[in-house]
């Protein structure tokens, strides 16, 4: 659901900060890992922290946004985090919400979908994609955690960069 009423200066932030959250993504490629990235921006609009994915069967858990959350609620207080914005590249997942939630981060940006990136990743094991909307999780907690996103405008650049990886997992 994207928010046609949303200021165009928030929207403007939303894409800078997610294009970064997606430039991690490439990065975390780099380093052998899944590319997904996510960044912390507190709530004057300062970078606080970035998260990679450092996620396998083998490693065990590590998306970005789990990675992140969990870092910044071990350096930030809980005034910082709930004033702060989590972008990521793609939505974040029923773990990546929960720990989100329980950092007290109060704001997530997203740029394509979950649903979307289930698409691509099909069956492959080493990222089977749940088909799990965040609002729901979040609308289940017992706090508010706000959720912009996704964002047409980024979605081929996403879909380009998550057809290229999972190519193996698809059936194309
Ligand atoms: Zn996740």
């Amino acid at each position: 659901m994207t928010e046609p009423d949303q200021p165009d200066a928030q929207r403007a932030i939303d894409l800078k900060h997610l294009r970064r959250a997606i430039e991690l993504g490439d990065l975390a490629v780099t380093q052998g890992n899944h590319p997904f990235g996510s960044v912390l921006v507190s709530g004057a609009g300062e970078v606080l922290a970035e998260g990679m994915n450092s996620h396998s069967i083998d490693k065990g858990p590590g998306h970005a946004e789990a990675n992140l959350a969990r870092t910044a609620a071990r350096e930030f207080d809980i005034a910082t985090l709930r004033d702060a914005t989590l972008y990521t590249s793609v939505e974040p997942c029923s773990m990546c919400s929960g720990t989100i939630y329980w950092a007290e981060i109060g704001t997530v940006v997203f740029g394509m979908t979950e649903r979307l990136l289930g698409e691509m990743t099909g069956d492959d094991p080493e990222n089977p994609t749940q088909d799990l909307e965040c609002r729901q999780i979040f609308a289940s907690g017992r706090r508010p955690v706000d959720v912009r996103g996704p964002f047409p405008e980024l979605e081929d650049r996403i879909v380009a960069q998550h057809r290229a990886f999972w190519r193996s997992g698809a059936d194309e």
